[in-house]
C-alpha cells in the first residue's frame, strides 16, 4: 500500500515510522530541507501526560481579559478581524464549562498516556539518544490561591491513571535541589513522577532517519499546494512546482497549516496557531540548572533539561501565522529562568525560538478520517502536546490507515465532534 503523510513534524514522522514499520511504501513530504524545523524544534521538551489539561477550562477567561495587553501576558489574544480566529474563540469559551473540560481531559489524557507507554516501546526497540529524562515532573506554585485551587486536580488525575503527588515547599526542594534559591517564595507543588523530557527535534530526525532505513522516502523542500480529489477519495497531492504524487491513503500531519488544504474539500478544521516562545541556555559548566523537569505555575513556564542545555519555554500569543520572535516576550522567559535558577548557564549565549503551537479549541487533538473521504487521515491539532502525545498519536494514525483495530478508543477524537 502506498501512503503519503504530509508534514515531517514529530506528529508525521512518527506516523511514518509506524507505517514504514508495518510494510507500507511510505513518502513524507514537507516544504523544508529536513525534519522537525518548524513546531517540533526547539519546544518545552516536557513529555506530560500528567498535564493533559486544555487552556479551555472554567477560571480561562477571566484570567485572560486580566492579561489583555501585558507584554508578558501567559495568553495573549491580538484583537484583529480574523473570522476562524473569532469562530474558535467562540468554541473556545463553550468548551470553559466544567463539564466540557473534564470531558476533554479525559480525551486528551487516554492520547497522552498511550502515547506514554509506546515511547517507551518506541525508544526500548530503536535505541534513539534524545537527552531524554524519565525523572519526573514538578509543577511549582508561589501563590497559594491558585495552588488550592489546583488541588482537585490531583485527586482527578489519580482516579484517571496518573500519579501526581502534592508536596510542600522543602519537598520541592528535596527533588529539584537547584529551587533552593527560591524556597522562600514556594507555597508548594505537584509532582508526576511518570513524566518525562526530552528533545523532540532529535528524537524526530533519529526516527525519520530509522523510518529511511525501513523504506520510506523523505520529499523534503516540497511544498504541497493542494489535494486532488476524485469523487470522494484523495486521487494525488499537488505541489507548488506542479508535481502530482499519487497514492493509495494520506495523513494530513501539517500542524498549524493543516486547515488551509482541508477547506477547499469543504472541510473546516478548527485549528489556529498559538505561537509560544522557548530560549536555550548553554549550561556551560555552571552548577545551577534543574535536572527535573519543572512546570512554574506564576509564569506558565517550562523547564527541561536537554543534556548540556537548559530549555525554558513559554507564552500563548494568537497572532496568526507570524513566527518572527518578539524581544520583549522571549526576553522576559530568560530573565525569569534566570531569576529562578540564577547559576543555570551562559545567558549571553542564549538562543531565542518561536513556534505555533496547532491548537484547537478544546485542547484535544483531531486524529481520524476526515469526514467524506475514504483514503484521507487527519492527525493533527496537537496544541500544547504534541510532543507528548506524538507517539500514540503516530501509532493510531497508522492503524487507521491500515485497517487495524487501534488499541484505545476514538471516540471524541475525530473532526466529527466539532459539527
Ligand atoms: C513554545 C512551545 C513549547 C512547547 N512545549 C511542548 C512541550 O513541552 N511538550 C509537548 O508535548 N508539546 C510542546 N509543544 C507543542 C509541540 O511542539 C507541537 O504540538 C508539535 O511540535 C506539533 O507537531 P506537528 O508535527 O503537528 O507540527 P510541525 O512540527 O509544525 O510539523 C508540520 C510540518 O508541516 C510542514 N508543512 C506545513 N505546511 C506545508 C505545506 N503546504 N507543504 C509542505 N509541508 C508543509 C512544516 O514544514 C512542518 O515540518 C510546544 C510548542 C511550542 C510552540
Amino acid at each position: 500500500m502506498k501512503v503519503v503523510v504530509l508534514g515531517a513534524g514529530v506528529i508525521g514522522v512518527t506516523t511514518a515510522w509506524w507505517l514504514a514499520r508495518s510494510g507500507a511504501e511510505v513518502t513524507v513530504i514537507d516544504r523544508q530541507p529536513g525534519p522537525a524545523l518548524e513546531t517540533s524544534f526547539a519546544n518545552g521538551g516536557q513529555i506530560s501526560a500528567n498535564h493533559a489539561t486544555p487552556w479551555a477550562a472554567p477560571g480561562t477567561p477571566l484570567k485572560a481579559l486580566k492579561w489583555l495587553g501585558r507584554i508578558d501576558a501567559p495568553l495573549l489574544f491580538h484583537l484583529r478581524s480574523d473570522a476562524a480566529l473569532a469562530a474558535w474563540l467562540l468554541r473556545f469559551l463553550a468548551n470553559c464549562t466544567r463539564a466540557r473540560t473534564q470531558r476533554n481531559i479525559e480525551r486528551a489524557l487516554r492520547v497522552a498516556l498511550y502515547s506514554r507507554r509506546q515511547l517507551a516501546a518506541v525508544r526500548a526497540e530503536t535505541n534513539i539518544a534524545y537527552d531524554q529524562l524519565t525523572r519526573g515532573i514538578l509543577h511549582i506554585f508561589r501563590d497559594r490561591r491558585e495552588y488550592e485551587a489546583a488541588l482537585p486536580a490531583v485527586e482527578l488525575m489519580n482516579r484517571l491513571g496518573c500519579e501526581r503527588r502534592i508536596v510542600d515547599a522543602d519537598g520541592c526542594v528535596a527533588l529539584e535541589p537547584a529551587l533552593a534559591s527560591a524556597r522562600r517564595d514556594l507555597i508548594g507543588g505537584m509532582f508526576s513522577p511518570d513524566d518525562e523530557s526530552g528533545d523532540a527535534r532529535t528524537f524526530t530526525v533519529r526516527l525519520a532517519e530509522k523510518a529511511e532505513a525501513l523504506g520510506a522516502c523523505f520529499r523534503c523542500n516540497t511544498e504541497v499546494a493542494r489535494l486532488l480529489v476524485s469523487g470522494t477519495r484523495i486521487a494525488a497531492v499537488e505541489t507548488t512546482s506542479g508535481d502530482e504524487i499519487a497514492a493509495d491513503m494520506f495523513v494530513l500531519a501539517l500542524g498549524s497549516y493543516s486547515p488551509l488544504l482541508l477547506k477547499p474539500l469543504g472541510l473546516a478544521l478548527p485549528v489556529v496557531p498559538a505561537k509560544g516562545y522557548s530560549v536555550t541556555v548553554p549550561i556551560d559548566g555552571h552548577q545551577g540548572a534543574p535536572t527535573v523537569s519543572l512546570i512554574d505555575d506564576e509564569f506558565k513556564m517550562v523547564y527541561s533539561r536537554l543534556g548540556e542545555r537548559l530549555r525554558v519555554a513559554g507564552t500563548a500569543e494568537f497572532a496568526g501565522y507570524d513566527v518572527s520572535v518578539t524581544q520583549a516576550r522571549a526576553r522576559f522567559l530568560l530573565q525569569k529562568a534566570i531569576g529562578l535558577f540564577p547559576d543555570c548557564g551562559d545567558a549571553s549565549r542564549a538562543e531565542f525560538w518561536a513556534g505555533l503551537r496547532p491548537s484547537t479549541p478544546d485542547g484535544v487533538p483531531v486524529i481520524g478520517h476526515a469526514p467524506g473521504f475514504d483514503n484521507l487521515v487527519l492527525n493533527t491539532g496537537h496544541g500544547t502536546l504534541g510532543w507528548t502525545m506524538a507517539v500514540g498519536s503516530g501509532r493510531l494514525a497508522s492503524d487507521l490507515i491500515l485497517g487495524q483495530p487501534p488499541e484505545i478508543p476514538l471516540n471524541g477524537l475525530g473532526l466529527e465532534r466539532f459539527r
